[in-house]
């Protein structure tokens, strides 16, 4: 275990940019500029049949709420590139996520640098289950301490591998956790989920940018009536995103994945590229439409870029080459600090992650919420999913619609008005929490 490593250099800068907006106290910035907790060790599990070495990290940013009974949520990655800078950058994400959200969580990130494609699916869960045991073994899962979800490389799967195994512990070793289901969220609906979790960050992503451009009919950013849109990605979020999206509303001209993507100015259809995509494990070789690099596709020519894979898309290198007229930030940091500003100067607006991916913890809320006290019945489901969406709906435009409105009174992009929010919501909740 270490304590107090900082968050990199260009997140300190954009910190220290918004405690000094808001006037903030000296404590703040030195209480927001490092995690709380980080907690690393090894695990051993089989890999191709010989065991391996690899190391669990867990980052606890920060719990800005007042009582035991709020803990520490973020997803769990496995990646091969993931890091522990990466996973404080990422905490701190989450952090400022949950205080917009007005969710009782502190923010936290982890998981471990594998690529979960070479595994095959006893060792993914194997490799799963001993995380599991050492992240109990740390206090760093628990259902008032620090609670699991998706993300990169993981699913409701991984999900469900964690709360059977943390559940024969429980019964094992008499550990008396109450409501162990509370200690992971993102499960599958017949293991405890929630109806609505798997879909709910690209549909809370889906709302924002609806309630964004009804807002933004004053601003001049020349988005054509049935915007082009891009998206990069097709896990979780890029694929459910581009199955949802209301084709009399949007024409979706390219999706990618990790290996590359397609591209159609007449648009793509999601249910013939989703079956070529199912049939071959990657868009390689479809006839309907233009193959196309990763890189090219982030510069095409459309109304609404939407990264939806991983962080550092848009940066210094090919911000200037951006020609879109909105991007909506889906993947966590897809669009670097420096990458912003030069968007800023351009005069492109970003609707920044902690807001548009943000329907993911909302739902994994109500699941915890739900783990917690009143289960329901199966044949609730339809009732509990219409619930649900009409959350997820008032929650994602309540936030969309305060962000929007700090930046059109104080004059800041979408971003530093985000970030606003968050640093006053965590400074008065600090200030309750320590007594100052
Ligand atoms: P995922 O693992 O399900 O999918 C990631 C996708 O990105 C895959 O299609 C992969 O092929 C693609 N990809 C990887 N590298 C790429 C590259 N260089 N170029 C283009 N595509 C690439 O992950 P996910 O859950 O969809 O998460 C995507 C992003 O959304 C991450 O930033 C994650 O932190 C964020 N996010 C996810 C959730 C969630 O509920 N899953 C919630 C909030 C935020």
């Amino acid at each position: 275990m270490s304590f107090n490593s900082k968050l990199p250099k260009e997140q300190l800068e954009k910190l220290d940019w918004a405690c000094r907006y808001i006037n903030g106290p000296d404590w703040l910035f030195e209480e927001l500029s490092s995690p709380k907790k980080i907690i690393t060790f090894k695990i051993r599990s089989p890999l191709g049949g010989i065991q391996k070495t690899t190391e669990v990290i867990r980052v606890q940013y920060c719990n800005p709420n007042s009582t035991g009974a709020q803990p520490y949520k973020g997803g769990t990655r496995f990646h091969p590139n993931a890091n522990l800078e990466g996973f404080i950058v990422l905490s701190w994400d989450m952090t400022k996520k949950c205080v917009l959200t007005n969710l009782p969580f502190g923010g936290a990130k982890g998981g471990a640098a594998i690529d979960p494609s070479k595994y095959s699916k006893p060792e993914l869960r194997s490799f799963t289950e001993k995380m599991t045991q050492g992240l109990w073994a740390n206090k760093a899962l628990g259902p008032d301490t620090d609670v699991a979800g998706p993300d990169m490389g993981t699913n409701s799967e991984t999900m469900y591998w964690i709360y059977n195994k943390m559940a024969e512990f429980n019964n094992d070793f008499n550990l008396g956790i109450p409501n162990v289901a509370a200690i992971v969220t993102g499960k599958p609906i017949v293991n405890d989920g929630c109806p609505g979790r798997e879909d709910a960050t690209a549909q809370g992503g889906l709302i924002v940018l609806q309630e964004f451009l009804k807002l933004s009919q004053d601003l001049d950013c020349s988005i054509t009536d049935k915007p082009k849109l891009v998206i990069q990605g097709f896990g979780n979020v890029g694929r459910n995103l581009a199955k949802l999206i209301p084709l009399s509303q949007f024409t979706v001209i390219a999706v990618s994945d990790k290996n590359g993507g397609l591209f159609s100015t007449e648009g793509l259809d999601y249910d013939e590229i989703s079956k070529w995509f199912d049939g071959h494990g990657s868009f390689q070789g479809f006839y309907g439409a233009e193959e196309i690099s990763n890189s090219d596709m982030l510069t095409l020519d459309c109304d609404i870029l939407i990264p939806a894979a991983m962080e550092n898309q848009i940066n210094v290198e090919n911000a200037d080459n951006i020609k879109a007229k909105l991007v909506l930030e889906l993947a966590n940091e897809a669009v670097t600090p420096y990458g912003y500003g030069i968007l800023k100067d351009r005069n492109i607006p970003v609707i920044p992650g902690i807001v548009a991916n943000a329907g993911g913890v909302v739902v994994s809320f109500i699941e915890w919420s739900r783990n917690r006290g009143k289960r329901w019945h199966m044949s609730e489901l339809d009732k509990i999913y219409e619930e649900v969406q009409h959350e997820l709906d008032v929650i994602m435009k309540g936030v969309i619609r305060k962000v929007y409105s700090k930046s059109k009174t104080d004059g800041l992009t979408f971003n530093e008005a985000a970030d606003i929010l968050a640093i006053e919501a965590l400074r008065d909740k600090l200030k309750i929490k320590h007594g100052y």
